[in-house]
């Protein structure tokens, strides 16, 4: 590889030397060298998809574990057809997410309505990042994980096992007490927490 570069040296600097084999082919090292590093140095992204009506502890517990493996977490407010009574708009959702995740400073917070693979594909993020909690999540997980993979062969989609602190935590939990007044601290981040509470309030005023 050396000589091949040095060669391409010597005829950039003696340009009334005939241009050369070695020169093209040096010149190809070189594009082919730059581009290793670059690729090197591409972004690690992964997307969290999810619903998160509204965010819990549990997902920021998720955020905080995947965003130290990868360059950039996308979290993106995906509309779940499975889930049509949603508590929250999906604008305001986002606000909450961002609110949550202010202290992680590799986070994005967005939202999509489409297939998933899409949005990987149009942020350039080729791994997806879901938090499992019971056997109920896993059967589920696995499903989609799977069709994922049939869709589009290069996404990678990893699990992240719940905290056990947290095992317990849902958005549908969440939503239950709101509605009959429940204590809400120990399962939301305690920045939404009155926001939770005052949704709640004006839905019964
Ligand atoms: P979805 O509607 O796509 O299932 P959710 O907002 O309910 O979205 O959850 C988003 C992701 O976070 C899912 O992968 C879910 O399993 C995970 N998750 C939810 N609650 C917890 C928790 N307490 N611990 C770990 N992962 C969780």
């Amino acid at each position: 590889k050396m000589l091949i570069l040095q060669n391409t040296f010597f005829h950039l600097f003696h340009k009334n030397q005939p241009l050369q084999k070695e020169y093209i082919r040096g010149i190809s090292l070189v594009i082919f060298l730059i581009k290793d590093r670059l690729g090197g140095l591409a972004m690690r992204r992964a997307v969290c998809p999810g619903s998160f009506d509204p965010v819990t502890k549990g997902h920021v517990d998720i955020f905080e574990r995947a965003s130290a493996m990868f360059d950039e977490l996308i979290i993106s407010v995906f509309h779940n057809p499975g889930k049509d009574k949603a508590m929250f708009s999906m604008e305001e959702r986002v606000e909450m997410l961002k609110e949550a995740t202010k202290h992680i400073p590799n986070v994005r917070v967005t939202c999509f309505s489409g297939l998933l693979n899409e949005f990987c594909k149009k942020e350039e993020a080729p791994f997806i990042v879901r938090g499992l909690r019971a056997f109920t999540d896993f059967e589920y997980e696995f499903q989609r994980a799977l069709l994922l993979k049939k869709i589009d062969n290069d996404l990678e989609t990893v699990f992240i096992m719940t905290n056990a602190k947290y095992s317990f935590v849902s958005s549908s939990g969440v939503r239950e007490l709101a509605t009959f007044g429940g204590q809400l601290k120990d399962l939301v981040p305690e920045c939404i927490e009155e926001r939770v509470r005052k949704h709640v309030y004006k839905k019964f005023e």
